[in-house]
């Protein structure tokens, strides 16, 4: 019996492959959901054909950091600062939060990013609120259909109010333990990653024992929030991981704008990755995004889209942030006109795809599009208003472009998004859902005096 083909046909290929390249017009065949062939004219029939003429045909995006639990709260952070988020979000909205809520921003969280062409997801999910909230969480993610890492958040949200700060039981250890036993066996699309409690706030030990302990449960990746910007207490989290010997490639730090050039080093060094998240750094006070620099020292470096309750859930807004928000950066540091750009849009598509890739630890299987890759492929029309001409298929993409514009996302052969639509989801009915579960959030929050929790906040992060 042979395996279930599909070729795409006549698509403008942009492979992120430095040996395949780009290709005016090309086919390609997909089997067993992998990537067969890529080539001008593929000779082949009775497999199911896909129409990419005039069409820029991708890897799938890879988003390297998203909370994907906040999705029904969209914009209640749209005039935040990181403060607000830590004592607004991260110690109230989230102690409302069930386990059905849990499961409903992740499924609609993955299917919003699955329909903008992220193909790959890190979430960094720290609603953690009970061991149905983890497997609400995953289930989310699973019926989705998107590639990624889970990773368990050890961090205790306050489950009531007033708030308490009280001696946290360890379930969650022996939660992640027991996810890592039953829920992830190595099959399926999804692999069982470690959120630390906040390393920026909690000792050095503890932090130690939670990378151990990351590593004892087989986490692909452990996701620590770093070095934020005007927030950096200077503790230099990452400087003593190192020291510590425990540096290792599958660390991923966040943020990190003020990282020293040394920990950069320290993290290339140790095969560690960085995911910068453009929009909320620069909206919260957390710098300048650290990826052109973490990219100079040899750095596996990517993008993350962060928190939905602030924005939009694409790739093609952070790309462009990324991108326009360095220009001005080294622009402003010149003495005299510039005779060319420096940092190019390729560089970010490269930051939104390869290096998503490597910072996942996936760079073998995702990130391009080459014979024995994963066929997670993103097919983006060029004859939209914003889009025509797309002269510049690159600029097309990352200054042109917007989530309307995809017309096909496959994962693993699959198709999730096929003629502009995602397949087999009920939008309406699961739009009211998202709305039900919002309203019961939001009005939980409303009903807490936040006085008490700004105070604890203010002393732990505004102090310094
Ligand atoms: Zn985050």
């Amino acid at each position: 019996m042979s395996e279930h083909k599909t070729v795409i046909r006549g698509g403008r290929v942009l492979s992120m492959d430095a040996a395949i390249g780009d290709l005016e017009s090309a086919d390609i065949l997909i089997e067993g959901g992998r990537i067969l062939e890529i080539a001008e004219s593929i000779d082949v029939h009775d497999c199911e054909e896909i129409e990419a003429y005039g069409m820029i045909v991708t890897p799938g995006f890879v988003d390297t950091h998203r909370h994907v639990w906040q999705t029904q709260l969209r914009t209640v952070a749209t005039d935040w600062s990181l403060f607000n988020y830590f004592s607004r979000m991260r110690s109230i909205y989230s102690s409302f939060y069930t386990a059905e809520d849990a499961y409903l921003g992740n499924y609609a969280g993955a299917l919003e990013a699955l329909s903008a062409g992220i193909t790959t997801i890190i979430d960094h999910s720290h609603i953690m609120n009970s061991p149905e909230h983890a497997d609400e969480a995953v289930r989310g993610l699973e019926e989705a259909g998107i590639r990624g890492i889970f990773c368990y958040g050890l961090f205790p949200n306050p489950t009531q109010h007033p708030f308490a700060m009280g001696i946290e039981p360890g379930w969650r250890f022996d939660d992640a333990r027991r996810l890592a036993k039953d829920r992830f066996n190595g099959e399926g699309l999804l692999k069982l990653g470690l959120a630390p409690t906040e390393v920026e706030a909690t000792p050095y030990d503890t932090t130690f024992d939670e990378i151990r302990f990351g590593r004892e449960i087989g986490a692909a990746r452990i996701s620590c929030h770093v070095a934020l910007g005007t927030y950096d207490t200077g503790r230099r989290v990452v400087e003593h991981i190192h020291e510590a010997g425990l540096m290792n490639e599958d660390l991923l730090f966040v943020h990190g704008s003020t990282l020293t050039d040394d920990e950069l080093g320290h993290i290339a060094d140790g095969g560690a990755a960085i995911s910068a998240t453009p929009e909320t750094e620069l909206q919260h006070g957390m710098g300048q995004p650290v990826a052109t620099r973490a990219l100079e020292k040899s750095v596996k470096t990517s993008l993350g889209i962060d928190i939905v309750s602030n924005f939009s859930g694409d790739m093609f807004a952070q790309m462009r942030i990324m991108l326009q928000s360095q220009r001005g950066f080294e622009n402003e540091k010149l003495t005299a006109p510039p005779r060319e750009i420096r940092f190019k849009a390729r560089d970010v598509l490269e930051l939104a795809t390869t290096g998503g890739a490597a910072a996942a630890g996936m760079e073998s299987s995702i990130g391009s599009l080459a014979p024995g890759k994963q066929a997670d492929i993103v097919i983006t029309r060029t004859d939209s208003i914003n889009m025509t001409p797309a002269i510049d298929p690159v600029g097309a993409l990352v200054l042109n472009a917007n989530v309307n514009d995809i017309d096909t996302v496959l994962v693993a052969g699959r198709p999730v998004k096929r003629y502009g639509e995602l397949v087999g989801v009920d939008w309406p009915r699961l739009a009211e859902r998202l709305r039900a579960s919002s309203e019961k959030i939001v009005a939980g929050y409303e009903s807490v005096d936040p006085a008490e929790i700004e105070a604890m906040a203010a002393a732990l992060m505004l102090s310094h």
